[in-house]
């Protein structure tokens, strides 16, 4: 990408798509594409279809879908499978009529199989049975890799499929019921420090293990994979496998683990109570991060610092919330 190519990221309010927005502004990206949802509803064919036409983006970051944590994904299964397959294919058929050179698609380590041999690497793809409680948006997202390969092959386009573990940071949702777990931790201890609560309730069993990625660190990944050189983009995108690389640290720990480093840093003693009739969802999700490693890209902010940092980017505004 040059310093004024034109970029545009769907999804530029989101956790992901407001990283890589302020991580491109920071570097001196001057000709950056943004819509809200009030300006461009990307669940409109015609007016997706206008604005690629009108603005001819040359790079496209797709970080617009619905998203949410196991609690919104049970409630809502239908409108994660339609909204996301309507976004993912309105986006990438309009970049195909308009010529964008390269489009990252963002998707999530959700799509691997839910037994797939730990640490995940992309061969599992579609190699077993999903976990039930995001199959919606995991089949979504699956179809989105399967269209970017499929457009690969028959248009000749450049389209990868980023896979992250979990990512947390600035912007996420900290709304508790349909939040991801991180953020939820959060606001749970920052109310209980507020109401001189004695404990905090984790949901499931705190047994499982997840992987973190600080939003500002994918950001940097993306920003990495989008101005890789011709060869090693094209080794991305060979035509008997799908495009993907996933993204993440390689490191993963438990809930019960993670509950504690949040209470620890916003200096909270009380109890963890762990409530075992909330789901657990899979139980392991770590990412192989080989290919990336490979290509030369690391993660640099270890999970302490980077909650450390979400924490003093949320505090203030969550105090408004919870007034
Ligand atoms: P997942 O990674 O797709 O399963 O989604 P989540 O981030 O929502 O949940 C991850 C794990 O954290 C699951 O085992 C949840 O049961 C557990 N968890 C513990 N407390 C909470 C909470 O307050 N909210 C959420 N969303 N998950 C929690």
């Amino acid at each position: 990408m040059k310093l004024d190519s034109r970029i545009y990221i769907a999804g530029h309010r989101g956790l992901v798509g407001s990283a890589i927005h302020r991580a491109l502004q920071q570097r001196g990206y001057t000709n950056l594409l943004t819509r809200t949802r009030a300006q461009l509803d990307l669940l409109e064919a015609s007016s997706v279809a206008r604005f690629f036409a009108e603005n001819k983006p040359q790079y496209v970051f797709l970080a617009a879908a619905k998203v949410g944590g196991i609690a919104a994904n049970i409630t809502f299964p239908a409108d994660f499978l339609r909204e996301n397959l309507i976004i993912q294919m309105n986006i990438i058929e309009a970049a195909r009529r308009s010529d964008v050179s390269r489009l990252l698609f963002l998707g999530s380590s959700c799509i691997y199989p839910r037994l797939a041999s730990q640490p995940m690497p992309e061969s599992s793809l579609l190699t077993g049975p999903l976990e039930p409680t995001n199959r919606p948006y995991a089949l979504a997202k699956i179809a989105g890799i399967e269209m970017c390969w499929s457009y690969n092959r028959q248009y000749g386009t450049k389209y990868l499929a980023a896979l992250p573990s979990n990512i947390y940071g600035p912007n996420d949702n900290f709304d508790p019921k349909t939040s991801h777990v991180l953020p939820a931790l959060i606001r749970k201890t920052f109310e209980a420090i507020r109401s001189g609560a004695k404990e905090i309730t984790v949901w499931g069993t705190g047994t499982p293990r997840r992987e973190f990625l600080y939003s500002g660190d994918l950001a940097e990944a993306c920003l990495f994979l989008m101005n890789l050189d011709d060869a090693s983009f094209q080794s991305l995108l060979v035509e008997d496998a799908p495009p993907l690389i996933n993204l993440g640290t390689g490191e993963d720990l438990t809930i019960r683990e993670l509950a504690e480093i949040v209470c620890r840093t916003l200096g909270y003693s009380g109890e963890l109570v762990f409530d075992s009739s909330k789901p657990d969802g899979t139980l392991r999700k770590l990412m192989d991060v080989t290919r990336l490693h490979d290509l030369g890209w690391r993660h640099s902010t270890g999970l302490e610092q980077g909650i450390g940092l979400t924490w003093s980017a949320v505090r203030d505004t969550l105090s408004k919330v919870s007034e």
